[in-house]
């Protein structure tokens, strides 16, 4: 890859928006699922105290025995911490609720905003030949967002498809750029992805109308529809491409993860 940003090791992503229910977890397990089928290996790294990325891909709350929480403040090593799943080419650092207490606890830490991005460039993480790492952050712009923003190269913004959903957006915008300007200079939007889509409803169409009026070229093509197995994989804690693959929710899925990997080529070359 000749990206002069990002020289070696995997692409980082974080999948933020402060509001909660838009469809970062759903995203962040779906995209990865659709990546690691298309052949990449895939790093889930569940940054929200809900820990509900890692319920959703399998890993039991007893079985969360290291944690982001650990991997971020003690000397945890990539290999401790992460976990496979039941896809071969998808793996996750696990959550559980004591990440809520980090946010509160690295206030006094001077590498407060780094954490992440230091544990992420341990040298064992070339062990593991990834191609990804997708960070689901949780519903806030608290530090922890932060570390993912300044460990990430670019920031995947799901968007519901519903009333006020550009509402928020600016100070997502706004946080995005003060990571640029204090911490990490090289920091890009990787798009902006419409969630929970209804092509009957007008409400949908006129929150895409906005969208790519206001946003342009960072809008996705790709739309993600209101589905219904999609919602139901989680409780058999599995993607939606393993749950039931041809579901229009597993396709939009891979759609997003070819259009993302389409980009990424270009941008490389
Ligand atoms: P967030 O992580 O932003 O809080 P989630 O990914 O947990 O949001 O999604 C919120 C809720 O919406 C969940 O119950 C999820 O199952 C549901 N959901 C997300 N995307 C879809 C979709 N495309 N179709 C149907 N339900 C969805
Ligand atoms: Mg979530």
């Amino acid at each position: 890859m000749s990206d002069p940003t990002r020289p070696r090791g995997p692409k980082i992503i974080a999948i933020a928006n402060q509001k909660g229910g838009v469809g970062k977890t759903t995203t962040t397990i779906n995209l990865g699922a659709a990546l690691a089928e298309a052949g990449a290996r895939v790093l889930i790294v569940d940054l929200d105290p809900q820990g509900n990325a890692s319920t959703g891909l399998g890993i039991e709350a007893d079985a969360r025995e290291y944690t982001t929480y650990d991997f971020l403040l003690d000397e945890i090593t990539l290999g401790e911490v992460i976990q496979k799943t039941a896809d071969e080419n998808l793996m996750i650092i696990p959550a559980t609720v004591d990440l809520s207490s980090a946010d509160i606890e690295l206030i006094s830490n001077e590498k407060r905003s780094f954490l992440l991005h230091d544990a992420l460039r341990q040298h064992a993480i070339d062990a593991y030949a990834l191609d990804y790492v997708l960070i689901d952050c949780p519903p806030s712009l608290n530090l922890l967002t932060v570390n993912a923003m300044v460990a990430a190269h670019s920031v995947l913004v799901p968007l519901q498809s519903e009333f006020f959903a550009l509402e928020g957006l600016s100070q997502l915008m706004l946080t995005i750029r003060e990571v640029r300007q204090t911490a990490n200079a090289n920091l890009r939007i990787e798009g902006v992805v419409l969630t929970m889509f209804d092509a009957r409803n007008n409400l949908s169409s006129q929150v895409e109308q906005d969208a790519r009026e206001n946003l342009g070229d960072l809008v996705f093509q790709t739309r993600i529809p209101r589905n219904v197995r999609v919602s139901e994989a989680p409780s058999y804690a599995v993607s939606v491409l393993s749950y039931d693959s041809n579901s229009k929710g597993a396709q939009a899925y891979r759609d997003l993860a070819q259009e993302l990997m389409q980009n990424n080529a270009r941008a490389a070359a």
